[in-house]
Parts: structure tokens; C-alpha cells; sequence
């Protein structure tokens, strides 16, 4: 039998994926959004709906039987444990050389990040999307990002006096004894909210810990922002659990979209599938990249442009941790939402966040996540005895930005004296270079898209995700992410409906 058809659908609902259904709706195109994790909106067993960071359990992890927390080890210890196997919130996804941290759920990677809403600066704007207007982007597509997912910056008197940020000024204290530029870093949290938890007369999220899995209270996620305005327009129908896996050209126009739905263990219970006028590609860099890559070797999509795949950055992401002195503590309450930030871009090419390391105890340690400016990029290609998508990244091509990051540390620690930690990523091991929290690229704006993500060989498929945004940022990417897909699909609601 023929499949229903649709006008619209979009893969994946994080940031570039609510833009677009949001936008489409607006425009009075019903929508088909699908994604692949949960709905998160039913309380897990102990009442809540997400759970904390210092207690990873069944909600955690996508598809896993054993936890792998981005920091490993802390004192010797390895903290990785066994949970039951449920499609949870956080995928580690391992490919030969990386392990790319993605959130899975309907909101993407707004459910598990640390909401750091940061806008490039504009001198370095050329190089994050070099096809694009900057006098567009920053009169009217980064303030609409910035006014839609309710980004503000923290009271700074508050940040003087607050226990829970105790850290960030030690963080702060040390860059500017050695002389870099401190700033404050926008987030999307609500920060009379955090007031709140740290005078205790509202239920704790940022500063119990919560963050990695999800936070219960204060964050706002695409759940509080993008998705209410979706659902209010009425047209846009979401299939949580839903995973596409192919598509073909259909007679008569369009494309044939195949899905399978999962249970909460992983197993496919259905297949369906649906031809739909327009397809979005939304399924985040990585999840964007994999399917048209596999979609143009397999013979789906063969006329798919061979720039499918290419151009994958890490945003340079790489992680240490400091070793303080002890009158320089950090203090036992930390609020799991960084809001400090060491930039030296320009310099040595890093932008440094002072993180937290909330393990209720005292640590004596600072904690950065470094965004630098890695000239390295990767290519996925199609495996055909494995059946799968695999991608080339190297471990060894994170020496640049252990380089670049060592421009603000080792300056550091020889100003205040201090040594590297050696006990946050397994043994003696310094930096965390194993990961990123930051995919980007594989269908890059303007090579396997034309400048506004309309995919060549194929009118009505396009690409809306951080897979169109050619490997870095120079800062946390989701602002950019969204603001980019707020232009894009602007032209295409005006030109291509
Ligand atoms: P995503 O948000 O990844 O959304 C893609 C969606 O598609 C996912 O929900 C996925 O489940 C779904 N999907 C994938 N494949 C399929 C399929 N085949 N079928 C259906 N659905 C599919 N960025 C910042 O700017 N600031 C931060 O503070 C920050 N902190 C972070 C912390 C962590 C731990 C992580 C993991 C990320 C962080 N990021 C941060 C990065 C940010 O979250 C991502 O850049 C952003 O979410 C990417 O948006 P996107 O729309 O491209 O894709």
C-alpha cells in the first residue's frame, strides 16, 4: 500500500530540529516531527523525571549496560557502573578514535548540556561560517536564537557573594593573576531560579548535581522554550522513539521515509513509513552525517554530493583539572552550570570554562573544558561489512588543542604554583582528549548543501542541524546552531513552500 503522505517532516528534534517545525508550523505546513529518544516527560521511579549526575541509573545512558561518564576517575577511582539497558538520555557514542557525547530525547542535546548560550565573537565570525552574511546573523538571527531560548547572564553581584560559584572565582582569580581576559558566560538557566536553590526555599536542580542526565527544575531546555511554542500551533505531531533509517524518492514527488519505533529497551517493536513532501535532516552532526552518508553508498540517495560526510570538527573540545592550593578551596556546593570563561582566543587559541566538579566534598581542584581552535577534521565513510558508518578521527590529532589549552594553564600553575590533576581521566592521564560534547560538520553549508542547507541532487530534502557548520565555533555551539537554522529556514518557508 501506498504510505500516508505528508507535507513536512523533520528527523530529529533538537535545536535545529524544533526551529524548523516551529518555523514550518507557523507557516501552516503540518509537521512530522520524529526522533529517535524519549519524550521525557513521565516521572522515573523515584518521582523524577531525570536523574543526577552523581547517581547515574537506568535514566542515564542510550542503550548501555555499564556508564561511561566523561570523567572517569576521581581520587583512583573509577566511578563507571552497571545500569540496566534503557534507551536513556545520554548517548556516549564510540567511533575509533572519539567517544561523542549526544543527548537523546525529544530536545536533542538541550536536555543534557550545560546550557552555555554563548554568541561568537563577531572577529571571528568569518571563520565559524564563512558563506554566511555576519550583518544578517547578528542583527537578526543570533538576537532571535538569543530571545527564543531565554539566554541571560548572571546577576554579577550575586556571582560576588554566592557559595555555589565559590569555584568560578577561584577560577576567576587565578586567570586574571596571570593575566587573561575573565568573562561571564550567558546560559540559559534561569538564574532567579538558582537564587532560589542557594537560599534553600526551592527544590535543588543545578546545585544538587543535576545536569549530565537532565535537570528536574531551573534549566531551560528545548522543553521549556521551542517545544511549548510547537505544540501550541497545532500542526506539528511528535513520534518520540522513533528512529529513520532510509529514504527513497517517491513517484510522484517527495521522498518514502522508513522508521522503526523502539521500546525502552532498545528493541524495534514496529516499522513504518510515510512520504512526506519536504524532509529536514535534523539528527545532530553526527546523526545528520550518518544517514546521508549511508544513504548515497547503499543507492538510496546516489546523487547525494560526495562533500556528504566531510568536514567534522570536535569544536576542539578538551578537558584538565587544576590541583589548588589549599587556601584556594572551591568549595563542597558547586553549581553544576559553568558561568565563567577564560578567553584566549586570540592569543593561543583556546576559550576555557571554569566547570564544576560537584561531588559535595571539598576537591581543591579547578576544572576547565577548553574550546580550541583544532585544525583537524574528519570524514565519515560507509562500511559495508559492518554495515555501518564510521568516522576517521585520530586521538593523537587532539595534541593542537592540548597545545592550545596549555597556553592558559601552564601559565597558570606557574604563576599560583600548582600542578595538573592526574586522577580525572584514568591513570596519571592530564587531559581528557578522548571526547567531544561539541559534533560538527559533515554536511557543511555551501559544500554538501547549497548556502541556505537545500542538499544538492535532491529539491526538497535539506539539512537544518550543527552537520551544516564546518567543525567549530570558537565557542559553545548551540546558539549558533539555532540562529543559523532561524535563518535558513526563513529563506526556505519563503522561497521553497
Ligand atoms: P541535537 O541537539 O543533537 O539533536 C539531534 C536529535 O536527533 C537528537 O535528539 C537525536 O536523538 C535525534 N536523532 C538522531 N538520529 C536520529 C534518527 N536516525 N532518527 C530520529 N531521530 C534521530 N552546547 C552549547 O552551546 N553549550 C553547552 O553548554 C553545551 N554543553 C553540552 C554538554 C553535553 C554533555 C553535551 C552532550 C553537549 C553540549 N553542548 C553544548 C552541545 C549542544 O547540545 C549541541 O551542539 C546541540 O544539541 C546540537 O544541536 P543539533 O540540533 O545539531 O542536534
Amino acid at each position: 500500500a501506498d504510505a500516508a503522505r505528508i507535507p513536512a517532516l523533520v528527523v530529529g528534534s533538537g535545536y535545529g530540529g524544533c526551529v524548523a517545525a516551529l518555523r514550518l508550523a507557523e507557516a501552516g505546513v503540518d509537521v512530522h516531527l520524529v526522533e529517535l529518544g524519549m519524550a521525557w516527560d513521565t516521572p522515573g521511579t523515584d518521582g523524577k523525571i531525570f536523574a543526577n549526575t552523581t547517581k547515574p541509573d537506568y535514566r542515564s545512558f542510550w542503550l548501555r549496560t555499564r556508564t561511561k561518564q566523561p570523567l572517569s576517575n576521581f581520587l583512583g577511582f573509577p566511578l563507571d557502573k552497571d545500569v540496566p539497558r534503557h534507551t536513556g538520555i545520554l548517548d556516549a557514542e564510540e567511533f575509533g578514535g572519539i567517544t561523542v557525547y549526544q543527548g537523546r530525547g525529544v530536545g536533542g542535546g538541550s536536555l543534557v548540556n550545560g546550557g552555555m548560550a554563548v554568541t561568537p565573537k563577531r572577529e571571528n565570525f568569518g571563520s565559524v561560517l564563512p558563506t554566511v552574511n555576519a550583518d544578517e546573523m547578528y542583527g537578526v538571527y543570533y538576537p532571535r536564537a538569543n530571545a527564543g531560548l531565554g539566554v541571560a547572564t548572571i546577576d554579577p553581584d550575586w556571582f560576588e557573594t554566592a557559595e555555589c560559584y565559590q569555584y568560578a572565582r577561584v577560577g576567576r582569580k587565578h586567570a586574571q593573576r596571570s593575566g587573561f581576559p575573565f568573562l561571564f558566560v550567558p546560559d540559559v538557566y534561569d538564574w532567579e531560579y538558582m537564587k532560589k536553590e542557594q537560599a534553600g526555599t526551592v527544590p535543588r536542580s543545578a546545585l544538587a548535581g543535576e545536569i549530565l542526565y537532565g535537570n528536574n527544575a531551573g534549566k531551560k531546555s528545548l522543553q521549556q522554550t521551542y517545544l511549548p511554542r510547537i505544540k501550541a500551533t497545532g500542526r506539528v505531531t511528535i513520534s518520540p522513539l522513533h528512529r529513520v533509517t532510509s529514504m527513497t524518492p517517491a513517484s510522484g514527488g517527495g521522498y518514502t521515509v522508513v522508521m522503526e519505533q523502539l521500546d525502552t529497551g532498545g528493541t524495534v517493536t514496529a516499522t513504518k513509513s510515510v512520504t512526506a513532501d519536504k524532509v529536514f535532516f535534523a539528527a545532530g552532526s553526527v546523526g545528520t552525517s550518518k544517514l546521508l552518508v549511508m544513504l548515497k553508498a547503499t543507492g538510496a540517495l546516489p546523487n547525494l554530493s560526495n562533500e556528504v560526510g566531510k568536514g567534522w570538527g570536535d569544536n576542539g573540545n578538551v578537558m584538565c583539572g587544576r590541583a589548588n592550593h589549599m587556601w584556594d578551596a572551591t568549595g563542597a556546593l558547586q553549581s553544576s552550570i559553568p558561568t565563567a570563561g577564560i578567553d584566549n582566543w586570540a592569543a593561543g587559541g583556546a576559550f576555557a570554562e571554569v566547570a564544576p566538579l560537584p561531588t559535595g566534598i571539598e576537591t581543591y581542584a579547578s576544572f576547565y573544558l577548553s574550546i580550541t581552535k583544532n585544525p583537524h577534521r574528519a570524514t565519515f565513510s560507509w562500511n559495508p561489512s559492518a554495515n555501518r558508518v564510521d568516522l576517521d578521527w585520530q586521538t593523537a590529532w587532539k595534541q593542537p588543542s592540548i597545545e592550545m589549552a596549555k597556553t592558559i594553564f601552564d601559565k597558570i600553575n606557574s604563576k599560583e604554583g600548582t600542578i595538573y590533576r592526574t586522577d580525572l581521566f584514568g591513570a596519571y592521564k592530564i587531559w581528557g582528549d578522548h571526547l567531544t560534547y561539541h559534533p560538527l560538520g559533515g554536511a557543511i553549508l555551501g559544500k554538501a548543501t547549497d548556502n541556505y542547507g537545500r542538499l544538492h541532487g535532491y529539491p526538497g530534502l535539506y539539512v537544518i542541524d550543527g552537520a551544516l557548520i564546518p567543525g567549530n565555533t570558537s565557542v559553545n555551539p548551540f546558539v549558533t546552531i539555532t540562529a543559523l537554522a532561524e535563518r535558513n529556514i526563513e529563506k526556505i518557508v519563503a522561497t521553497d513552500l
